[in-house]
């Protein structure tokens, strides 16, 4: 027994699954992963994970695995060597580049991988390319969420931590079904409703596990989010629940934001979000009479044509009520990915390098020009393609090659058909990934990169804690760390970087981005961890705003927004409306959870909820197939009746399938920051004969 237990090693990892960044010990001998071990020095978790986090990881030793390098000949993939695919990356995309310009080339970054490889990504566009075209998946995601968290408060980032949350007297949740999505940040919030009398509000068109927990739940219309938050800030104006005090010193444009909510009484926005005057009086008074006011939110907010407005109406709301700045207020967006935030943070979106510093500001590229070692005229000060204009630019033609990091946008992506007629336009695609996923099957080059568990680095959470993880077991194969293969194709290109570890990619960021100045793998070791922004001496921020805002007189911004109607709504002929979502057996497009039995079997199956109402209307019974039709395709399912949706509002989960949820949606997005609309789908619903 002493010799068994000898050859066990326990490495400490972070979750590869949600934002909430739960960290772990993973026990495993050789390639086996004997269990995932909590442990109370976690910083975020402790001793608790959710299922994904304790038993989802069969993907890492899947056969499915890609453990050597392929290229694309006459129709097939064939094997090759490193060398072989590399030169061949680097050789398609020079010439791209000489004879198109470095703006004909996209990158899209993984928000799966670390922020020392986000950073590389965004560097090999910017410095190597002189291109702004890269992005990550916060595209499809919480960039609205970070637009409203800019325009009113100035960083992008949670307000403050999880443990924060608990000492909230109310938490508000909109549009995010935690309990599945988020669950360990769930789990500490029924904690604190138990034993410390937390309140908690529920505005959600659909009743999940959080809904049926909180003391108020308000069923809103989808698409009305922005309606419901301004008439709630109104009612604190007139109610008296506004922070004068507050306001007057800490914040700007108090009175022209006033004046904008005019017409937001809550009589006026009763129709169109589905409450009554009483349901949103009692919400209102239940958000002013609170001391210290969290409101959490995900897509349900952010996936609509006007996400980031609604984003800055709930931020809004927040600065009226002077919820900004104490332990147990502020504004939390809640991170899908384990490192969406990261890869946004470390520069892979279009107009910002690393530390949210703009593309479009000199100073800014004469600094990162200097560090890199140019001369500033050789970053472009144009900002980039981002995610969706990446794919319009390719199905029009003008963009001529990608490359994709552990990304899946050939079924994230909203509007599939329309994505993979992109993806066949290319003259050249490069996928990096772990699989052979839907995306890489469209490739000229995959290269096999390696999970989490098989290298270095680090992530950061929802609330901008950056935490290391290190190498649990060797890469499989011939496949390689991402940073390695990333700093090897720059090599290829004439820039030799030498970086011999992770730690070096961090370093150098920490030097060039002021917000992440005293960051490093030091303070970084074992289960310490730090959130940013992070000073020089290393001292962190856990809590954001409490000597001011993020903009240059310090003072936070109440910012008027005008409510619009959704872009896609049902009508005569699409007379239902799909809403769609996670699940906690699941993430994502299922390249985890879908490559092993352990987790997939729990849900192997998708199917659409439909409402009892409608059900009785249209004569369908649980199990029944339908078919549910778009503007843009039609996909079959089974019926589920569940009272989780009301009238003509469906549920989807977006996980199985193909092509899945996105074969329906469409290419109306917000136009602030070109996020899909991915929860505005009008259908129409027939009940099939047989499945
Ligand atoms: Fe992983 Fe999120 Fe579950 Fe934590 S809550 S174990 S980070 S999936």
């Amino acid at each position: 027994m002493a010799m068994r237990q000898k050859e066990i090693k326990k490495t400490k990892t972070v979750c590869t699954y949600c934002g909430v960044g739960c960290s772990f010990e993973m026990w495993t001998r050789n390639r086996h992963i004997l269990k995932v071990q909590p442990v109370a020095d976690a910083p975020v978790n402790g001793i608790s994970t959710c299922l994904k986090g304790k038993f989802g990881w069969d993907f890492v030793n899947s056969p499915q695995r890609l453990t050597t390098p392929l290229i694309r000949e006459n129709g097939r993939f064939r094997p090759a060597s490193w060398d072989e695919a590399l030169d061949l990356v680097a050789q398609r995309l020079k010439t791209i580049a000489t004879q198109h310009g470095g703006d004909s080339i996209g990158f899209i970054g993984s928000s799966k991988g670390s922020n020392e490889e986000a950073y590389l990504t965004q560097k090999i566009a910017r410095l190597i390319f002189g291109t702004n075209n890269v992005d990550n998946s916060s595209r499809y995601c919480q960039n609205p969420a970070t637009e409203g968290l800019f325009r009113t408060v100035g960083y992008g980032g949670d307000a403050g931590t999880i443990e924060d949350l608990q000492k909230a007297d109310l938490i508000v949740i909109v549009g995010s079904n935690l309990a599945e999505n988020h669950p360990v940040i769930a789990s500490r919030i029924k904690a604190a409703q138990k034993h410390h009398g937390q309140k908690l509000l529920v505005v959600d068109p659909r009743k999940h596990e959080m809904a049926e927990r909180a003391d108020l739940y308000l069923r809103i219309n989808p698409g009305s989010d922005s309606l419901w938050a301004s008439a709630m800030s109104r009612y604190m104006f007139e109610h008296g629940y506004a922070d004068d005090a507050f306001l007057a010193e800490k914040v700007n444009q108090v009175e022209e934001y006033r004046a904008s909510l005019a017409d937001y009484t809550l009589s006026a926005v009763s129709e169109q979000t589905g409450l009554s005057v009483e349901q949103m009086t009692n919400a209102a008074e239940m958000i002013g009479q609170a001391e210290r006011v969290c409101i959490l939110w995900a897509m349900g907010i952010t996936q609509h044509s006007h996400g980031a407005d609604s984003s800055t109406a709930l931020s809004n709301l927040l600065l009226v009520t002077g919820n900004y700045g104490r332990p147990g207020t502020g504004g939390y967006p809640m991170r899908g990915h384990n490192n969406v935030q990261g890869a946004s943070d470390f520069g892979c979106l279009s107009n910002i390098y690393p530390g949210y510093e703009n593309v479009t500001d000199a100073a800014v590229r004469k600094k990162w020009a200097q560090a890199w070692g140019v001369a500033p005229e050789a970053l472009s000060d144009r900002v980039g393609s981002d995610n969706y204009m990446m794919i319009q630019h390719a199905h029009e033609g003008s963009l001529k090659a990608m490359y994709i990091i552990g990304e899946e946008t050939a079924f994230s992506d909203a509007d599939s058909t329309k994505v993979h007629e992109a993806f066949s336009n290319l003259e050249f695609m490069v996928v990096q990934d772990i699989f052979m996923s839907r995306t890489a099957a469209f490739a000229d080059v995959v290269l096999p990169g390696c999970p989490s568990v098989e290298k270095e680095g680090t992530y950061v959470n929802t609330e901008r804690r950056i935490q290391r993880f290190y190498e649990v077991m060797p890469p499989l194969g011939d496949s390689l760390p991402d940073w390695r293969i990333l700093t090897d194709i720059a090599a290829r290109l004439g820039h030799a970087w030498h970086y011999t570890h992770p730690g070096e990619i961090m370093a150098e960021a920490a030097q060039i981005a002021e917000i992440f100045a005293g960051v490093d793998y030091q303070h970084l070791s074992g289960w310490q961890s730090q959130l940013w922004p992070v000073k020089p001496d290393g001292s962190d921020t856990p809590l954001l705003y409490t000597d001011g805002f993020k903009f240059p007189d310090g003072k936070a911004v109440l910012w008027p927004i005008s409510c619009q109607p959704p872009q896609e709504a049902p009508d005569e002929e699409y007379d239902l409306w799909l809403n769609n979502g996670r699940m906690l057996e699941h993430f994502q497009s299922t390249n985890q959870t879908g490559r092993g039995d352990r987790m997939f079997s729990l849900s192997p199956n998708g199917f659409v909820e439909v409402s009892p109402q409608l059900a009785e209307a249209r004569q369908l019974q649980q199990g029944d197939w339908v078919s549910i039709a778009s503007r843009r395709g039609t996909i079959e399912v089974p019926v589920i009746v569940s009272d989780r949706v009301a009238g003509n509002v469906l549920f989807m989960p977006i996980h199985h399938g193909k092509p899945g949820v996105n074969g329906l949606t469409g290419e109306h997005h917000d136009p602030d920051v070109n996020t899909p609309a991915y929860k505005e789908i009008a259908v129409k619903m027939v009940k099939l004969a047989h499945p």
